[in-house]
């Protein structure tokens, strides 16, 4: 889910915003090639984008599902407690569409960097499973997951795979409904993604940050990326339009992410 309200948003100081000019933001596969080659630890930031390439509707493109629906229906909890069956429903419809996407050439690439000696950790904003399915083992969901329900009442969170749900909304155990396991406008990020990111950052040097199909309009990403760029990272944006990281990234690779990230490896 990509909206722009997510409440904290640590936004980096405006000095490191400025442009520079020079080499900056120029294209240059072979140069990161390179960095790929030599790399011991890789982050990669995910965003819809990505899973566009896929098949799966994107929130705020132009053909985007916000165009269509208002989110203010389907993507907050005051909808859900108004109407959890309306709500559940568009999920469903959701979950049925997105059991038919497979990963693309790009996530293909993303879980072939990491190997033995070389950690690739991924931070996506995709409530799908792509990276999971393509085979990577590190990846952070930090908007959820359309494939976990919660209970708000006692915190269980269920993995749950059925398309259709046979039930609308699902049950809990403890007789309360279940909510799709999706940070909705105006929540917060959950803590233990948040959590598992900052002790990534504390584990040491950081060889290069891929920004992957992401607009980074969120002050968070935004931040993630320059403390990886503090932590050693080559900042690297693949991405066929500019997004918000402008010109603190070191290379922009214009292209979509299926068509760049295999010419890395
Ligand atoms: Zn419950």
């Amino acid at each position: 889910m990509t909206e722009e309200r997510y409440p904290e948003s640590p936004s980096p100081p405006p000095s490191l915003l400025k442009g520079e000019g020079g080499t900056k933001g120029r294209e240059d596969v072979a140069l990161v090639r390179e960095r790929v080659a030599a790399a011991k630890n890789v982050m990669v930031i995910t965003g819809a984008g990505i899973s566009a390439e896929s098949g799966v509707p994107t929130f705020r493109d132009d053909n985007g599902l916000w165009k269509e629906f208002n989110p203010l229906d389907y993507a907050t909890r005051e909808a859900f407690r108004r109407d959890p069956v309306k709500v559940w429903k568009w999920y469903d419809e959701r979950r049925v569409n997105m059991a038919q996407a497979r990963p693309n050439p790009g996530h293909l690439a993303l879980a072939a960097m990491a190997r033995p000696g070389r950690r690739v950790f991924i931070v996506t904003q995709n409530v799908d499973d792509l990276h999971e399915q393509a085979g990577s083992k590190e990846v952070v969901h930090i908007h959820g997951s359309l494939w976990r329900t919660r209970c708000e009442r006692d915190g269980t969170v269920l993995e749950n795979r059925e398309t259709p749900l046979t039930e609308v909304p699902p049950p809990c155990m403890c007789g309360e409904i279940m909510r799709p396991d999706i940070v909705w406008f105006g929540e917060n990020l959950p803590w233990q993604p948040v959590e598992q990111i900052h002790h990534y950052f504390l584990e040491g040097r950081i060889d290069l940050c891929l920004v992957v199909g992401t607009e980074a309009s969120f002050g968070y990403i935004l931040q993630w990326a320059l403390q990886a760029h503090e932590a050693g990272a080559m900042l690297v944006d693949v991405n066929p339009r500019d997004s918000g990281l402008g010109s603190i990234i070191d290379v922009h690779l214009r292209g979509k992410a299926g068509e760049v990230l295999p010419k890395l490896l």
